[in-house]
């Protein structure tokens, strides 16, 4: 069990306002580049954006990438084959699915209906030079049978998440009918797993300055000039991000999880940041994982599977942004898809997250599948790439949040959450 695990004594205390004063000072520098113009060609640009902010940033992101596949692998092993009962493992991962998806659907309605009642694409002043060739996405029976692995060397060096997560669950599985060999393998998983988690903790210590590098240098070179006729579309995208992140998780946290959502959210400070400032859930995964442990009590049997599951197919953030997205192309191309297609909207959506990393930009691809399925022009993405980044640094700490607090409410429904851990801020951090 996590808790049992010896706590993060390398410094790591104070992390979260380290990592929250990392991102204020990305945001000034950033955003003082930019008006200055210092992130365009020049010496300016070539030191500080291209030189010391990209390098900072991307070994940041190695980093945490690096950690992802074995820390998944190991915890997941560990976590399967403690499970004293088969049996709960199919009650987790149905109840986790059904509110996975629940939540996703809750979201894209939510989008919508904002989407159609502020009508962001209304008198949009359509330009005739749009160019934009989406990525085909794969078909839903593809994406089904991808879900199992062929080769799990393969999968890992991949990254495949959900085939890593499918391996993983039958080894375990396997570990626990094997007697005596089980048992052994299974001490050797769980010095393992205590011994990443101490290399995740180890890693946090340089996010702080990770996170700087990387606001920086989005800000610097983010173009403001984009955003000027797509203000209402920001604006209803970002504000149904903030009610879901701060109106649905609460609600559900309270209602379903008998759970006090305050303190969740003063603890999801740190993946948020970090999810913000990669803009990707999968590389923020470590992070979320250790503080659905550590800060958030939740036992390893149910963290390690629904952590990287939720990483990979529960995107409410995403959702959002194409819930608007397909509203907002649909009333600035003057075409109307009817409550049907808003319906289409709706599932596709949902089904679509299924089997896509959470990586940058991926729901711009999957709004390309959910568009040609109500038949609106796929060029319409192009309408809001431009202005993209930043929704998706938002829609990004929404889809680890949500992954988080449905952790925390199965968790707490499986008899797997420490209420003191839960309870003391100070825990973990
Ligand atoms: N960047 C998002 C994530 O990793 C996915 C997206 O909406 O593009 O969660």
């Amino acid at each position: 069990m996590a808790s049992a695990e010896p706590q993060d004594d390398i410094g790591a205390s104070g992390l979260t306002r380290k990592i929250l004063v990392g991102m204020g000072a990305g945001l000034a520098l950033g955003l003082a580049l930019n008006a200055f113009g210092l992130a365009e060609a020049g010496y300016a640009s070539q030191l500080i954006v291209q030189g010391l902010l990209h390098v900072g940033g991307a070994i940041f992101l190695a980093s945490l990438k690096l950690l992802v596949v074995p820390l998944v692998l190991v915890s997941l092993v560990c976590g399967t084959a403690a499970l004293d009962d088969i049996s709960r493992l199919g009650r987790l991962g149905g109840r986790t699915m059904l509110l996975y998806l629940f939540t996703t659907a809750v979201a894209i309605t939510l989008a919508i209906t904002a989407a159609i009642l502020i009508q962001p694409g209304a008198g949009f002043d359509l330009p005739t030079d749009v160019q934009f060739q989406g990525r085909v996405a794969p078909s839903l029976a593809d994406t089904l049978i991808q879900i199992f692995p062929t080769n799990p060397i393969h999968a890992m060096a991949e990254g495949n998440m959900l085939q890593i997560i499918v391996f993983a669950v039958l080894f375990g599985l396997a570990m626990t009918m094997a007697g005596e060999a089980g048992a052994r393998m299974l001490r050797f998983f769980e010095d393992a797993n205590a011994v990443i988690m101490r290399l995740v903790g180890l890693l946090m210590r340089i996010a702080p300055i990770g996170v700087f590098c990387l606001i920086a240098k989005v800000f610097a070179e983010q173009g403001f000039e984009a955003f000027q006729p797509l203000l209402k579309y920001f604006f209803v995208v970002l504000g149904v991000l903030l009610l879901h992140g701060l109106g649905v998780y609460p609600a559900l946290l309270t209602v379903l999880g008998r759970l006090d959502p305050v303190m969740f959210f003063r603890k999801m400070r740190s993946p948020q940041v970090v999810a913000f400032s990669t803009a990707s859930s999968g590389a923020t995964l470590p992070v979320t994982l250790r503080t659905a442990e550590r800060r958030l009590g939740v036992d390893n049997r149910v963290a390690s599977f629904t952590i990287p599951l939720g990483a990979t197919i529960n995107m409410d953030g995403t959702a959002i942004m194409q819930g608007v997205a397909t509203v907002f192309i649909s009333q600035a191309y003057g075409i109307d898809i009817g409550p049907g297609g808003y319906l289409m909207v709706v599932l596709t959506a949902t089904l679509a997250s299924i089997g896509t990393a959470g990586v940058p930009g991926v729901g711009l691809i999957m709004l390309a599948m959910v568009l040609r399925q109500v038949g609106l022009p796929v060029e319409g993405i192009g309408l809001i790439i431009g202005i993209d980044r930043l929704l998706d640094m938002v829609r990004t700490a929404v889809n680890i949040t949500g992954d988080a607090a449905v952790t925390c409410i199965v968790a707490k429904g499986e008899g797997q959450l420490d209420a003191e851990i839960y309870a003391d801020p100070n825990a973990g951090n």
